[in-house]
């Protein structure tokens, strides 16, 4: 029996090792973590991450095929391919602070591979790494092996999270990277096994490993870019009367662009995109192609526009200023369907009312009041200087409120902002929300989930991304 090891049990590790399982029933798949809580709710009812359809995946194949457990030596020791999916944030000091990605938790999971291995192994990039990291792990590895023979594969993820099930059940593509050696490939063959449980033969990708570990940055990039175009154009579409739904109908209709992530907003969050963005910037930096980095940097600088635009709209709205006024948030997740809030645009806006003293009543259906207090009052880095930027206080933190649902966060509220795209708040009862505000009542559409013309039919003014002030 082939046994596969994943280092890492996060939003990744997770979800993608319980489908390698449930499609290879011939594979024994362990799931590893240092962190004990994660693994204790891994195996417990209560999932550590929130995913539609994990939960069914999970439970057909829990102590059959799938382990999770804290024992990673003993995992990795066993296993024939080892998956390292732990985290790889952004830097925050020293060299390349603000923008390289930190390779610690990488680093120090190759040294205990190198040192608990006793039979040959394939190791596999599961995380999102610079290009070239497989040169450094390749170096770990042979440097600390004792001979062992190590052949590293990148095979980058492309899950989009509120959608990893289906998105893992049937993969746009499975991109597969390894030297063009006699043991590479024959290492490339073995994980392209694996995967032809169940993906078509077409879908999979092999290239080299440079490749690889670029082209998962290239997508994130990309992606991210077309997010800041048509965010880009929601600025100047409400400086000109034009929307930016007809127009990202419009530009969608042409094949050669298509009509998918064409939707404005109030920003792109997640752990990924600014990350992998800033990482890419450094590469180039590093690389010696400044003009390149600063076409990446650009994506960021019109993500952060856009979220400073949507708090100087709230406020400007509201008579220049928000002090004392009650503020209903709707959504603190970066997207619909997870209670990831990594990088949401939420903390941001939040933060930015605070700063002109609202009273926030927050509400998310998948995200903890402690959650959001964490996110709050966390160091951010200002990633174009690198300096600290000040988190909420304390004392700030009195204004603010949890709630349950969305009339109790709107009630007697000034003004609400709807900042994730939760499916419910497409279907309220906003006769029901409009009588229970202060007057006049304010909508700021962060996700342009509302329609704008019924709002205003029963009072409210409303602020939608990208559309006419005046309609
Ligand atoms: P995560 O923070 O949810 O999970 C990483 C896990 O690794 C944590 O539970 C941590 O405790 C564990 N870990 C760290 N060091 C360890 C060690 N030495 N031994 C054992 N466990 C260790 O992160 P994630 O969101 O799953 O992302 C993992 C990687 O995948 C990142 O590189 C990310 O960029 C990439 N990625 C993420 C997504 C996404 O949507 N979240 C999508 C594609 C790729």
């Amino acid at each position: 029996m082939v046994k596969i090891c994943c280092i890492g049990a996060g939003y990744v590790g997770g979800p993608t090792m319980a489908v390698i399982a449930l499609k290879c029933p011939s594979i024994e798949v362990a799931v590893v973590d240092i962190s004990n809580p994660r693994i204790t709710a891994w195996n417990s009812d209560q999932l550590p991450i929130y995913e539609p359809g994990l939960d069914d995946v999970v439970k057909q194949c829990r102590g059959k095929n799938l382990f999770f457990s804290t024992d990673v030596e003993k995992h990795v020791a066993e296993a024939d391919i080892v998956f390292v999916s732990v985290n790889t944030p952004t830097k925050s000091q020293g060299l390349g602070a603000g923008k390289a990605a930190d390779l610690t938790y990488w680093e120090s999971a190759a040294r205990m591979i190198a040192d608990v291995s006793k039979s040959a192994k394939i190791v596999v990039e599961k995380s999102t790494v610079p290009v070239k990291t497989a040169e450094a792990i390749e170096k770990i590895l042979t440097h600390n092996s004792k001979g062992i023979e190590f052949q590293i594969l990148s095979n980058p993820e492309f899950l989009a999270e509120g959608t990893a099930i289906p998105d893992l059940f049937n993969p746009d593509r499975v991109l597969i990277g390894g030297r063009e050696t006699p043991e590479g490939l024959k290492a490339v063959q073995a994980l392209k096994e694996v995967y032809a449980h169940w993906v078509p033969e077409e879908q999979i990708i092999c290239t080299n490993l440079w490749s690889a570990e670029l082209s998962k940055l290239a997508a994130n990039a990309f992606l991210a870019q077309r997010i800041s175009s048509v965010n880009a154009m929601s600025a100047l579409c409400e400086a000109t009367g034009a929307d930016v739904s007809h127009v990202s109908h419009a530009v969608g209709k042409d094949t050669r662009i298509g009509p998918k992530f064409l939707n404005a907003s109030v920003g792109f969050g997640g752990s990924c995109f600014q990350k992998d963005i800033l990482n890419l910037v450094y590469i180039c930096e590093c690389n010696g192609l400044p003009e390149v980095a600063n076409y990446w940097k650009q994506v960021i600088k019109i993500n952060d526009y856009q979220k400073s635009r949507f708090v100087n709209r709230v406020v400007s709205s509201m008579f220049n200023t928000v002090s004392g006024k009650k503020i209903g948030i709707l959504g603190f997740a970066f997207k619909k369907d997870t209670g990831d809030t990594r990088e949401t645009p939420a903390i941001d806006v939040c933060r930015g009312l605070l700063v002109d003293r609202a009273q926030l009543s927050i509400y998310d259906p998948q995200v903890s009041q402690d959650q959001i207090q964490k996110d709050l009052t966390m160091v951010k880095f200002d990633w174009e200087h690198p300096v600290i930027l000040k988190p909420v206080s304390p004392t700030a933190l009195k204004q603010v409120t949890f709630v349950w649902d969305a009339y109790e966060a709107s009630k007697d509220a000034h003004g609400i902002c709807i900042l994730t795209e939760w499916d419910e708040f497409k279907t309220l009862d906003f006769q029901r929300i409009y009588d229970n505000m202060q007057k006049p009542a304010f909508v700021f559409d962060g996700r342009n989930v509302v329609d704008p013309k019924k709002l205003q039919q029963i009072g409210f003014i409303v602020y939608s991304i990208g559309k006419p002030l005046d309609q």
